[in-house]
């Protein structure tokens, strides 16, 4: 280990860097390791010699795409499986019932035990799973009691330091900060009345302060703290003690403890400090430049600085400016992002920086990894991209070219980089007047909607029509979509995509499958049944795949949790549907049956939020276009004799803005998409609605405003709590409280599942309850459904007939 203390001069800023870089790998290498590791198929030194790979790699990457390789401009922002889990290694901070994980010798988890915490061990569950700020990356949720041990324990972030020294590279090590830790933090269940994990913030601080000691020994120049929590007002810590927070954190870690002079080694390194995700409104910026840390990461994407004047504190300081968007894949207009840089003038800081506004860790990992073609994308899963997407994407690697040339321009002034400005403007222009992009008839469709495209007629005469259209007992029973994707059905679906079986070789695969799910819905006696949807690869990629306007990519993963990746297609254009998708299947799913079959589609909201999306309209604009392609195919759906049709929208709050004054505008959108998608429809159609979770939050009034005549949501693990809660907020039409946790391989009793349904239908009018499982049931297998299924159908029989 690398250990010369070269921090004799205190550092100057890099002119560019980011905030973070995937991990995963571009080919995953990371997820390969990390799953073959858990499998047991390799050990623990296999697994860091793939990462140490996989980090020497990417620093060397980064170095070779323009940041410098000994300032502290590349990020050591590697995580085995997340950023949050790693500081709870690093503070030896994990719940009471893993404890015994703990290496007794040196105080360090890895790699079984920060393994076990992450994906649980027996009777003992793991950390919770969240969203992190308002992406699609999940956090493990660490658990905070006053008597959580808490110290500098785990030393893999200098190790990480040392080892990319080694290779050549002076890396700035990235941390989730002491306070957006605790702010995002849960009271342990041995926690104490009124305890808030932000109680132990001197305990953490402390504990930082001996980490930033270890690195300035080592010789880092610069840490990166990442203090989120300072752009949202919706954690449940009020504002003041937020701020209170971060003063005490930064007064110990930057003011107590020394940084290098010029003359003197420093006691810790240089400390930025990054606020992705939003503006730092309103005083967030003020508050951190009265900190004695030497630099601020300010994301100027999705918020911005009002630069009025000089604001105390900053002419010391470095001020990073995130004009590279590092949550989108979009090509940035060079020029306008150096005006951007140019406004912050007046603010009066010691020097700007040019950064991205976010980890890049939300964005895939090269656009060259694409395959680009002129011919037309090929069938479903097709893997080649229209090559004019190549010149307006900009991936992780390429966003870094972006840094490093916005940093020349800083630096050296515009004309040093006049071309590269040039061709970024072209790109970015031909964008706007490329075919597709804007399809005058799309726009013409929008601009005559009016608020009658947004409204059905009353419920009450929607539900009597329905009734008497489908005849269904009280209680009636249905499931949420999907069936087990079965190792044949995507050994089928893998080799149409390779053009190795005939499209009617593929569709006769998928007409078995759903002959097999009818005929066992008809056998379990379901009542509204569905097609188990045996054709999706994925409910957004599927439609995707189907519409114009999208892009689907080969290798663009992103990191969704743990060693699980997504790749969210691209949306670019303007949204049409040149063909309905799901008719055939759900009209041929009818053919097979008397009962009711159930159409199935993804919303609007969550086709947007699981994608990448165009940068250059409101949002909800495009939520109005997907919204009418998926009100064409109910529409069709409705003429080929489908009675219910169900729009899924279990990402209805993940798009919610992180500050509450711009909540309101974004459900009026998102709900309005919803309704714009759904209100075609005859009053005998019943439309439902399913939400993938219980906890509604903000959202709770925005389901009723949905308007669906039937909703699903979770509700097994929190037994029905969510049914009353949803009819203190108003909701009075059907509700199917998921009955069977699908979560889980384990099976219900008929019993339990019986005491949950009895819980619900004590709690709201029974005539509106449904009886279904709390979601899909893609990632069971047969032999758990068939029984849990049974049972669930039998518990409607037994509940029905006592009311
Ligand atoms: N209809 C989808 C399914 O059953 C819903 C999935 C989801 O809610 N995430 O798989
Ligand atoms: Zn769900």
């Amino acid at each position: 280990m690398t250990t010369d203390p070269t921090t004799t001069a205190r550092p100057a800023f890099p002119g560019g860097t980011i905030l973070g870089y995937p991990r995963i790998g571009r080919r995953r290498e990371l997820k390969k390791a990390v799953e073959s590791f858990w499998a047991g198929r390799t050990d623990a030194v296999d697994l860091e010699i793939a990462a140490g790979t996989l980090r020497r790699d990417t620093v060397r990457r980064l170095v070779a795409l323009g940041l410098d390789p000994d300032d502290g401009s590349v990020p050591g922002s590697f995580s085995y499986y997340d950023q949050v889990l790693d500081v709870v290694a690093t503070l030896g901070a994990v719940p009471a019932r893993f404890r015994d994980l703990i290496d007794p010798d040196d105080g360090s988890l890895e790699p079984e035990g920060y393994f076990t915490v992450a994906r649980g061990r027996g009777e003992d569950a793991p950390l919770e799973m969240t969203k992190w700020f308002d992406t699609n990356y999940h956090y493990l949720v660490p658990e905070i009691s006053e008597s959580t041990p808490i110290s500098f324990a785990d030393h893999r972030v200098v190790r990480e330091y040392a080892e990319a020294k080694e290779a050549g590279v002076t890396t700035r090590p990235v941390l989730v900060g002491p306070v957006t830790f605790l702010a995002l933090s849960k009271a342990a269940d041995d926690a104490g009345e009124g305890f808030h994990p932000l109680d132990r913030l001197d305990d953490v601080v402390a504990a930082y302060a001996d980490l930033l000691r270890a690195l300035a020994a080592v010789g880092a120049p610069w840490v990166q703290l990442d203090e989120p929590a300072l752009v949202t007002d919706s954690l449940d810590v009020p504002a003041d003690r937020l701020h209170a927070a971060v003063n005490a954190a930064y007064r110990t870690l930057a003011s107590g403890l020394a940084a290098a002079t010029d003359d003197e080694a420093g006691e810790r390194p240089a400390i930025l400090v990054a606020a992705p995700f939003g503006g730092l409104e309103p005083d967030g910026l003020a508050l951190l430049a009265a900190t004695d840390v030497e630099a601020i990461a300010v994301d100027l994407v999705k918020g911005s600085v009002p630069a009025t004047g000089p604001v105390p504190g900053l002419a010391t300081k470095t001020l990073v400016a995130g004009v590279v968007d590092g949550h989108n894949v979009w090509r940035s207009d060079l020029t306008a992002r150096l005006d951007v840089v140019d406004a912050l003038r007046p603010l009066g800081a010691g020097a700007v920086a040019v950064g991205t506004s976010t980890s890049l860790l939300h964005v895939p990992h090269d656009v060259d990894d694409e395959v680009f073609a002129d011919a037309a994308p090929g069938r479903t899963g097709g893997t080649t991209l229209d090559p004019r997407l190549r010149e307006w994407l900009a991936f992780a690697d390429q966003k870094v070219g972006e840094v490093t040339v916005l940093a020349r321009a800083v630096t050296q002034g515009r004309d040093a980089v006049a071309a590269e400005l040039t061709a970024s403007s072209q790109a970015v222009a031909s964008r706007v007047t490329a075919a597709g992009v804007v399809v005058p008839a799309v726009r013409e469709r929008a601009a005559a909607l009016t608020d009658a495209d947004f409204a059905r007629g009353p419920y009450a005469e929607r539900a009597a029509a329905q009734a008497a259209r489908l005849g269904l007992p009280p209680l009636p029973t249905t499931t949420i979509g999907s069936f087990p994707q079965t190792p044949e059905i995507r050994r089928a679906r893998a080799a149409w995509t390779r053009g190795e079986l005939a499209d009617a070789d593929y569709t006769a695969a998928m007409r078995a499958e759903i002959d097999r799910v009818v005929e066992l819905q008809t056998a379990l006696g379901l009542d509204v049944l569905v097609h188990g949807e045996p054709e999706r690869n994925d409910m957004v990629q599927y439609f995707a795949e189907h519409l114009d306007g999208f892009a689907v990519t080969a290798n663009g993963w992103v990191q969704s949790y743990g060693s699980r990746c997504v790749r969210p297609p691209i949306l670019w254009g303007d949204v049409q549907r040149p063909a309905p998708i799901t008719v055939e299947w759900s009209a041929y799913t009818a053919s097979r049956t008397d009962k009711p079959v159930k159409g199935m589609l993804t919303g609007p909201v969550t086709i947007l939020a699981w994608s990448f999306v165009r940068d250059d309209q409101p949002l909800g604009d495009t939520a109005n276009q997907v919204g009418l392609a998926l009100r064409d195919e109910i529409a069709d759906l409705e003429a080929a004799g489908i009675a219910v049709v169900q729009v899924d929208e279990p990402a209805l709050r993940e798009l919610l803005p992180l500050r509450r004054a711009d909540q309101d505008e974004y459900l009026r959108w998102s709900v309005g998409s919803f309704r714009l998608a759904t209100s075609g429809v005859d009053a005998a159609t019943q439309v439902h609605t399913h939400l993938c979770y219980s906890e509604f939050g903000e959202v709770i009034g925005a389901i009723d405003g949905l308007d669906a005549d039937v909703t699903s949501v979770e509700a097994a693990r929190s037994r029905m709590e969510v049914v009353p809660e949803l009819r203190d907020a108003g909701y009075s039409r059907g509700i199917g409280p998921g009955v069977y946790d699908i979560h889980s391989p384990r099976v219900p009793s008929a019993a339990e599942v019986t005491e949950l349904l009895q819980l619900a239908v004590k709690s709201i009018d029974p005539a509106l309850v449904w009886v279904n499982p709390d979601c899909g049931l893609k990632t069971r297998r047969y032999a758990e459904i068939e029984p849990a299924l049974t049972h669930l159908v039998a518990a409607a029989r037994e509940v029905r007939a006592t009311l």
